[in-house]
């Protein structure tokens, strides 16, 4: 593992030297040292009959003496022309790379060339759009077309530079059906207009795979002064009550780290088939509507997603590779502002659930694997297959770690000042560790914790100490419960009052460890988990009744299946269904029944379990 890490290094320190050095991305065909992108303007038409876009992508260019050919990553694309500005037509080829890269649109370069024109048009795959159906919203009555671009799919309905380490500014006009809204991650109108087209600008740069745009009947409602949702008319009242602490949010995520520079912050309420909890697009989170729980209690998704505004967007890993820069941090980044919010309890209880999937995460995963790395070895493969909690959650622990060593207080204003530093800018988990020794380590005199940071970042599985302390067990009033229950004690006379979510599930976890399976039906009985719509206390619970073919809850655990499509709730509901030949009919049933309501992001993922 050293040895590797060193080697890293100096290809890092050697590539440091040269000024305007980009790292070599294995999943784009960029080649930004010979030229990059600066601004795009795009056009486009949805035609949702055709369920296709219609675009011209413009893209300002920015090249090195030598270059005679610029390249971008396309998708599945149907290219209809390429021209110069000033209407010069341009050679272009498309080579095929593979299915998930797809190809290399390389255009011949003349001297002359500032600016490109692209006309194109999206195909059947363009596997980062979905298509949702009027029955699939909740109004049922329009249509809704949305984009999920991380991690490579944004090539799939624009021409562009696919890489998270090249960035650039846009403009877009957009057209759709009258009574449909359209937003961006951009500046967003907050009312239909009798046209249907819409304009939006981007002037903060951003890489390709925070290029988000959803249409569909959409209205806006405010929240505070830089915060507001956007929703489907039927959702928008749950989603405001839901998410009203958005604006309390962003205050503290400024105190703790730093100026807020996106200007507003919105969430736009997605249909029920979104395949992710949240996509932190600029400006305007994309949210699961599976967190409208009615009682706010899974609003730490709105912190994580808001968090990226810092980690993510605002200082960007260069290749997929360094993931655990975007996710590790926001992770941390979620807890601190949850813990500032809701207490350190609360947060506590996150952290250690989040510990235990990390742990079944590496246990799956075997010993020495590398996908167990926080810098991960992503070439010749499609990076959406190892994208785990390690990022996240092994990401989390790391940095918590570094906090204890120095306190809360001056953690803060490291992360602070990290910000700030590469602020704008996509950099590899190298350039962390430069400026966290100099920043860190060797400020505050830790630099013995230097060895034990490389193991966290460059070795497989979890250091022998990674365990953190908690003042108090995080789930001390379920694991007494879970004894009274143990000693044959009465279901009524547990104190289950006042129990939060995350105590819920903690409780449906332990059950699956005691003697207490048995009492599966009886416990169902007084406490209705069959019943819940909390989507966390759901999908563990099916998950539970499935691995013990609890038959009482199929039917809702069906339709759960048939109406949600977060992939971190279907995959282990199905991965338990898929164990047993009659479970496995069942799931098969089931996913093609709800196949079609399913992001191509969850198709895939459930295919994988349930493939032949
Ligand atoms: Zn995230």
């Amino acid at each position: 593992m050293m040895r590797l890490f060193s080697l890293h290094v100096l290809l890092f320190l050697a590539a440091s030297t040269r000024t305007n050095a980009y790292v070599s991305d294995p999943h784009s065909a960029a080649k930004p040292d010979e030229a990059v992108v600066t601004h795009l303007n795009l056009d486009l038409v949805i035609d949702f009959s055709l369920q296709k876009i219609i675009g011209t992508a413009t893209w300002e260019i920015k090249k090195s003496a030598h270059a005679k050919q610029i390249h971008f990553d396309a998708n599945g694309l149907l290219i209809r022309e390429i021209t110069d500005q000033s209407g010069q037509k341009l050679y272009y080829e498309l080579k095929p790379r593979n299915e998930y890269l797809g190809d290399d649109l390389s255009i011949d370069l003349p001297e002359s060339v500032k600016r490109i024109t692209i006309r194109y048009e999206t195909g059947k795959n363009a596997y980062a759009l979905q298509w949702v159906t009027p029955q699939q919203t909740s109004g049922k009555q329009l249509p809704f077309l949305y984009t999920q671009s991380q991690s490579i799919a944004a090539r799939t309905w624009l021409p562009c530079k696919d890489s998270p380490g090249i960035r650039y500014t846009y403009d877009a006009t957009v057209t759709v059906p009258k009574e449909m809204l359209v937003v961006m991650s951009a500046e967003n109108p907050t009312q239909k207009n009798p046209s249907g087209t819409y304009k939006f600008r981007m002037r903060q740069s951003i890489p390709a795979y925070l290029m988000a745009l959803a249409a569909g009947d959409l209205v806006f409602e405010a929240i505070g002064k830089r915060t507001g949702i956007y929703a489907e008319p039927s959702t928008i009242k749950s989603a405001v009550y839901e998410f009203a602490d958005m604006e309390k949010m962003l205050l503290t995520a400024e105190k703790l780290f730093g100026p807020y520079r996106w200007g507003r912050y919105d969430v736009l309420v997605m249909p029920p088939s979104f395949p992710f909890g949240g996509m932190e697009n600029p400006r305007i989170t994309f949210a699961t509507p599976t967190v409208i729980a009615g009682d706010r209690s899974l609003v730490s998704l709105i912190a994580h997603e808001l968090a990226h505004s810092w980690s993510g967007n605002l200082v960007t890993n260069a290749t997929w590779n360094d993931f655990w820069l975007n996710e590790g941090f926001t992770v941390y980044l979620e807890r601190r502002i949850v813990a500032e919010l809701y207490g350190q309890a609360f947060m506590e209880m996150e952290a250690y659930l989040g510990l235990n999937d990390l742990k079944e995460t590496i246990s799956e995963l075997g010993p020495n694997h590398p996908d167990s790395q926080l810098k991960l070895r992503l070439d010749g493969r499609n990076p959406e297959d190892a994208m785990t909690d390690v990022a996240y959650e092994k990401g989390f622990n790391l940095l918590t770690r570094l906090r204890l060593q120095v306190g809360n207080k001056k953690f803060d204003r490291f992360l602070e000042k990290y910000f700030n530093h590469f602020a704008f800018q996509s950099i590899v988990t190298e350039q962390f560790i430069l400026f966290m020794n100099d920043q860190l380590l060797n400020k505050y005199d830790i630099g013995y914790m230097r060895s034990e940071v490389d193991h966290w970042i460059y070795a497989p599985d979890l250091p022998k100490d990674y365990e953190l302390f908690y003042a108090e067990p995080p789930f001390k009033k379920v694991d007494e419960a879970v004894i009274q229950l143990l000693t044959g004690d009465n279901l009524n006379r547990l104190n289950t009052k006042n129990w939060s979510t995350y105590e819920w599930v903690h409780f449906i976890n332990r059950l699956d460890t005691t003697p207490l399976l048995i009492r599966i039906p009886e416990i169902d009985n007084v406490f209705k988990l069959t019943q819940s719509g909390n989507c966390e206390i759901q999908s563990a619970w099916y998950e539970l009744a499935a691995k013990y073919q609890y038959k009482e809850a199929y039917g809702n655990m069906e339709n759960f299946l048939l109406r949600v499509g977060r992939r971190k709730y279907l995959r282990p509901i199905y991965k338990q269904l898929a164990q047993t030949p009659s479970g496995k009919e069942l799931a098969i049933r089931i996913f093609n029944e709800a196949r079609d309501n399913y992001h191509p992001v969850s198709q895939r993922a459930i295919e994988e379990i349930l493939k032949p």
